[in-house]
């Protein structure tokens, strides 16, 4: 019988351990480089000037009500969230070969993508993930019964991508194993394949049948320009692959807490596209009934109402460059005190990541070592979270690294 006392003590998790951690630091220099949420200059959380409007357009509107959501959730914002991700003149979406669920944002979107493939996806595949990718990930995966794998991603001596090593794991898997990739703004490590890297992986994985699931959580973020950061996933529908989408607003429009995603399906262009993707669609809806029975509608209603007017559209993307702008300064202005320091070590890769992370080559002792001296709250694999960066602490940071590696 059931033995609540044998119930085991669960390691807490990292990275809220961190936060709590900073937290209850009382020292008035304290750095959070911890979460990946988006800080201003100031450290402080940011509503989006365009998300204020948005909340007032929707508080001032008298039809607005707190009626359940349909399963799928809001239509008017899956359907942007898919004009979005895959472009507003994506032969996919013209050719009805697309269906998009709202989901518990980025998390949930991962999840229920992995719940249908562990239901629905012939042969018990695999799934492989970069190695590092974000660590739930794994948990995602291993709850729904998928079994996990790795590919090598990142290179230690150059900081920067192992494409080799990772084309070699992708061609040496299974044919038709799940691939998972970050669309743009690789979360540890800050590091995306070139737009001729995407073009190679696509011919390998075409070559082994694998099946493309891109997470998608930067979109905009990474480098202030929506068409950018969905290049890869809209390269690859543009090669007629079957693929799906984790899409999250939590970064690009700061809606973390709202849990605004979504997840979309899209099949090959094949005559009979249609009436697949219509059954897809249907055992979608069957899985979200029984996980959540219908999305939360506050963080949906916010995107949908900014991603379906053209001038609310063009501010948000003045926000997002503000956002991308000012953590690339921070990228520059650390490389460059690190620099003037002679720190030990090459600092390029501070620069020649994108996104919101930084994976900054220090070990796990120097990591601890960081925040005994100087108060400084980042994940033991060496991740900065770069937006925890600003004019105030760019300095006293750099001067900390530079204690610490020497
Ligand atoms: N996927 C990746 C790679 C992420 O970095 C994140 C957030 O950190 C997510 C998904 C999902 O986050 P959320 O559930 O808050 O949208």
């Amino acid at each position: 019988s059931f033995s609540a006392e044998a119930v085991p003590l669960a390691p807490e998790d990292p990275l809220f351990g961190l936060m709590a951690a900073y937290r209850a630091d009382p020292f008035d220099k304290k750095v959070d480089l911890g979460i990946g949420a988006y800080r201003d200059n100031n450290a402080k959380p940011w509503v989006l000037p365009v998300v204020k409007k948005a909340d007032a357009i929707l508080r001032d509107d008298p039809a607005l009500n707190h009626e359940y959501l349909p399963i799928a959730g809001l239509a008017s914002f899956t359907s942007a969230a898919a004009k979005l991700i895959l472009g507003a003149d994506s032969p996919a979406i013209a050719e009805q070969r697309t269906t998009s669920v709202q989901t518990i944002s980025g998390t949930g979107a991962v999840h229920l993508g992995a719940l249908f493939l562990a239901r629905f996806y012939p042969g018990k595949p695999t799934v492989y993930f970069s190695n590092p990718t974000w660590a739930n990930h794994n948990q995602i995966f291993n709850n729904v019964g998928v079994p996990v794998a790795t590919y090598p991603y990142f290179s230690k001596s150059t900081k920067g991508l192992d494409f080799t090593g990772m084309k070699k794991a992708i061609s040496d898997a299974p044919d038709r194993s799940i691939i998972l990739l970050h669309a743009c703004a690789h979360n540890p490590t800050g590091v995306d394949p070139t737009q001729e890297q995407w073009k190679e992986l696509a011919v390998l994985l075409r070559a082994k049948s694998h099946f493309p699931f891109f997470d998608c959580a930067y979109q905009g973020f990474a480098s202030g320009d929506l068409a950018k950061d969905a290049w890869a996933v809209r390269y690859f529908v543009s090669q007629g692959f079957e693929l799906c989408i984790a899409q999250s607003f939590a970064k690009n429009f700061g809606l973390y807490g709202e849990r605004a995603g979504c997840f979309h399906f899209v099949t090959g262009p094949a005559t009979d596209a249609t009436k697949t993707i219509g059954r897809i669609s249907s055992q979608l809806a069957i899985l979200q009934r029984s996980e959540i029975s219908n999305p939360p509608a506050y963080g949906a209603r916010i995107a949908s109402t900014v991603l379906n007017d053209p001038a609310l559209f063009a501010e948000w993307e003045e926000n997002l460059r503000e956002m991308a702008g000012r953590i690339i300064t921070m990228r520059k202005a650390l490389r460059s005190k690190l620099e003037e320091l002679e720190t030990p070590g090459s600092w390029n890769h501070i620069t020649d990541q994108i996104g919101m992370f930084s994976f900054t080559g220090l070990s796990e002792r120097e990591v601890q070592k960081l925040r005994d001296v100087a108060h400084v709250y980042m994940t033991k694999n060496g991740r900065i979270s770069m937006a925890g960066l600003n004019t105030g602490n760019v300095e006293y940071f750099a001067k900390a690294v530079d204690r610490v590696v020497r």
